[in-house]
């Protein structure tokens, strides 16, 4: 986790870096777009804290108040921070709406809508290694919080190049109304990123179960170390950021000790966790009578 926790702290370092160069930008050109753009970095930055406290609570261990960990801690600051994209989308919205109606000439090229484009693109490159990193360290250490950083930041490079590109054609063309238009865009992006971020979030927070190849993984494990047991049945798992919840039931002989049967539950506890970190593992022992003749037959 402490890879993690640095990154996350390192993340709102270089959006306040980032933030600064658009606020710059936006305020020396007067454009509506490059605006649009710097209220994303206000939500990057703002994002990256909550992501940072959720780091904090979902990497404390597990205690008397919360048994089976924090991680879902992650999962909410996701949707935090989904839900404040949604709302930076409308202030966007909002002041696009404005210029539409009431259109005003664009500074420049020569003067400040040049250097507020110049200041975005160093912005832009900014984020984008940045994002690169982000993705690695969340890919590698499965923090959902940190995925949705990097790529909320990775969107936002995309939405740079857009910027840049329309505000250039708009510089050389005359085109004034491209400013306007391009933060309406920018709106109508980061409008569907942030749904998709709460809507993922969402399904964590119920409880999603993991993917197809994971469960058949699982059975096939069990299988292969549940030698002396007859069927394995009722498979539950539940992902919590990086650890998962496995339980199921195990039907033995009746005539089985305990001790026997608990040494097969042994087995096929070490042969899962040596595959998938993390995984708590709750298997219930039943008598053959009890048996569904379904799920995963071991003999
Ligand atoms: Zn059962
Ligand atoms: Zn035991």
């Amino acid at each position: 986790m402490g890879s993690v926790f640095k990154i996350a702290a390192a993340s709102i370092g270089v959006g306040v870096l980032v933030l600064g160069c658009k606020l710059l930008a936006a305020q020396v050109s007067g454009s509506t777009a490059l605006f649009s753009d710097a209220l994303e970095s206000v939500v990057n930055v703002i994002s990256s804290g909550i992501a940072l406290y959720a780091l904090y609570i979902g990497a404390k261990p597990a205690d008397d108040t919360h048994q089976y960990g924090h991680a879902k801690a992650e999962l909410i600051s996701a949707i935090a921070t989904g839900a404040m994209i949604l709302v930076a989308a409308l202030v966007i919205f909002q002041r696009a709406a404005i210029e539409l109606l009431h259109p005003r000439p664009l500074l420049p090229l020569s003067g400040g809508l040049g250097l507020g484009l110049l200041l975005n693109l160093l912005a832009g490159a900014v984020n984008l290694a940045w994002a690169l990193v982000l993705r690695r360290v969340a890919r590698l250490e499965r923090s959902p919080a940190l995925e949705a950083d990097a790529q909320h930041l990775i969107s936002d490079v995309l939405t740079t190049i857009g910027v840049v590109a329309a505000l250039l054609g708009a510089g050389l063309l005359g085109w004034h109304i491209l400013d306007p238009l391009v933060a309406l865009a920018i709106a109508g992006q980061i409008t569907v990123m942030g749904s998709r971020t709460v809507l993922t979030s969402i399904s964590g927070l119920l409880d999603e179960a993991p993917p197809q190849e994971v469960t058949a993984r699982v059975q096939e494990l069990v299988r292969t170390h549940a030698a002396g047991a007859i069927e394995a049945h009722d498979f539950r798992m539940r992902q919590a950021g990086p650890s998962s919840f496995l339980e199921f039931h195990l039907v033995v002989p009746g005539a089985m000790s305990v001790e026997a049967a608990h040494e097969i539950c042994d087995r096929i506890e070490k042969a899962l966790k040596q595959e998938m970190r993390g995984v708590v593992i709750t298997i219930h022992v039943e008598p053959e009578a009890k048996a569904k003749h379904e799920g995963v037959l071991v003999r």
